[in-house]
């Protein structure tokens, strides 16, 4: 497969202008509706197989949950325990691809160690290796190497601590080391779809509501300038996650949500894995306290049915935050309280309704439904299997072209990481990493950091405005970079976000 070119991924704002004026005059083979990591796989997969393409997303690229995941590329081991073999291999085979192929620059693996503490018995504890076992069977199934995913181990008490050292000591037999792949950042994933797709024709198009959809195309209002248009299109996908509903009425999704809690390394001892701590009195149900680079630990996860109408943001309730350093405490030397959590966040899983009982037992398993006005809607799903759900929406409007994604490289993952650059941009831009630096043109200050104490460079802002459709200061802190993430980071970056805007923005 040929590498696509480089500048035609740039979602620059006169192109965002020029995709709309054509797009008023002319009939694309398929309507994309959603800027989230199914829609843009899907704009992707679209495009690849050689169909015009218009994606319209009524805010940012990953605005809605895509940026808010725990940022697993799972294999699938949660739905072996569910007694659903199929969905399991699929995670697998897709975790695989994007580990190695697709974007191995945005994926790597992520050892993750259960600690076989007093509050797990011995039995337990052989389940949970059992269950490692069968997950690394998974591994093999997938054609995944060990040397990308190594296989699981027993871990003394020393290895325990050394890679976990804020777990509690007592009764510590040892641990079980497994491995799973993680995201860099979920968002960089969706805007690595979304200009690989514009890369091979796709007009991405943010700031862009659709307000109703039928089989032939939508209706559209530019929210930058709240002019309405009407997009004619072959055929139309709702690829909306949560909110598919709004568009699509027929359709019943039972949304659960989910929060995460940020914490410094420093409060858990700088951890080298993530660490998994069972909820007390539930099968199968883990809190996760999850390493990320920057100095940051990402614990997770509350899983609880959400009723009533969606909000564009969710919030993070006093008592969720509360539950999360709860149970991770229960496996910490020094429990945790709110003074500790420098950031938090919430989303919305777009769960297929029709079964009763905890959303934490309803499948991921997604679905291509289309509806009585011939508009396709996505439904259900996770991240890690969303080149699958584009396949098989793409596979509803064109099933003659044979689907080429399982081996199409995402920008950032085209050729060599260069050399001699700051490494968090290699381990941010892969390949890019050097046009990244570059624009700094001998700047110096543009390759340090924003504000005192922040981790993005100003070249990281540059980029986001130049290349990857960054239109507002909030794109910039929220999605391109993740200074949001952290409270102190996201004031502190703000003044340079807004400069940012103002300099590339000035003829
Ligand atoms: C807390 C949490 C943790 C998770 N962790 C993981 C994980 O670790 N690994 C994993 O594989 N999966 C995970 N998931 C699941 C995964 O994040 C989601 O399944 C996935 O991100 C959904 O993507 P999407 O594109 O379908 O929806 P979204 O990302 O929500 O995208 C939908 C987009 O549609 C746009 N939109 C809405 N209405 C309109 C309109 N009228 N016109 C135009 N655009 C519109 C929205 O602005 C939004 O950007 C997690 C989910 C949650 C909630």
């Amino acid at each position: 497969m040929t590498a696509p070119h480089l500048t035609a991924s740039h979602l620059t704002a006169e192109r965002r202008v020029r995709d709309l004026e054509q797009l008023a005059e002319t009939t694309v083979d398929l309507l994309v509706v959603g800027g989230g990591v199914t829609g843009c796989g899907i704009a992707l997969d679209a495009a690849s197989r050689g169909l015009s393409v218009a994606l319209v997303e009524k805010s940012d690229l990953a605005h809605g949950t895509s940026r808010w995941s725990s940022k697993l590329v799972h294999g699938g081991l949660r739905y072996l325990a569910t007694g659903d073999v199929g969905l399991a291999l699929e995670s697998a085979r897709e975790r695989g691809i994007l580990l190695t192929r697709t974007a191995p620059h945005l994926v790597r693996a992520l050892p993750m160690v259960a600690p076989l503490s007093d509050d797990i018995g011995r039995r337990d504890g052989a389940l949970f290796a059992a269950g490692q076992r069968a997950g690394d069977l998974l591994r093999v199934a997938a054609g995944t190497r060990a040397s990308a995913l190594p296989r699981p181990r027993r871990l003394t008490v020393a290895e325990a601590t050394r890679l976990l050292p804020a777990v509690r000591r007592a009764g510590l037999r040892g641990g079980l080391l497994g491995w799973d792949g993680q995201l860099e950042d979920d968002a960089r994933l969706v805007v690595a779809l979304a200009r690989t797709a514009a890369s091979l024709g796709a007009r991405v198009v943010t700031y862009c509501r659709a307000t109703s959809l039928s089989g032939d195309g939508g209706v559209v209002v530019d929210e930058r300038t709240g002019q309405s248009l009407r997009l004619r299109a072959g055929a139309v996908v709702n690829a909306t996650g949560a909110w598919v509903g709004t568009l699509s009425a027929e359709v019943e999704l039972r949304p659960s949500k989910g929060v995460h809690v940020v914490l410094p390394a420093s409060a858990l001892g700088h951890p080298a894995a993530a660490m998994t701590v069972p909820v007390p009195g539930q099968r199968n149900r883990f809190v996760f306290a999850l390493p990320h680079p920057d100095g940051i630990v990402h614990v997770g996860l509350t899983d609880d049915p959400m009723d009533g109408p969606l909000p564009d943001v969710p919030q993070v309730e006093a008592r969720e935050e509360a539950f999360l350093l709860d149970v991770l405490s229960r496996g910490l030397e020094r429990p945790l309280s709110r003074a500790d959590v420098v950031g938090r966040f919430a989303g919305v899983r777009p769960l297929l309704a029709g079964v009763e009982g905890r959303t934490a037992d309803l499948s991921r398993r997604h679905s291509v439904v289309r509806g009585d006005d011939g508009v396709l809607t996505v439904l259900g799903g996770k991240l890690t299997t969303y080149r699958q759900m584009a396949e098989d929406a793409v596979d509803a409007v064109a099933p003659e072209r044979p689907c080429r994604t399982a081996d199409l490289p995402l920008v950032g993952a085209v050729g060599a990481a260069p050399q001699g650059v700051p490494p968090r941009l290699v381990r941010r831009y892969g390949s890019e990493a050097g046009e990244v630096a570059a624009l700094a043109d001998g700047d110096a200050r543009l390759l340090e950091p924003v504000a005192e104490g922040v981790p993005v460079l100003g070249v990281e802002l540059l980029w986001g405005l130049r290349a990857e459709g960054a239109r507002t200061p909030a794109d910039l802190l929220e999605r391109r970079t993740r200074l949001s993430l952290v409270d102190a980071w996201h004031e502190a970056a703000r003044p340079a976000a807004e400069a940012a805007l103002a300099a590339v923005a000035a003829p």
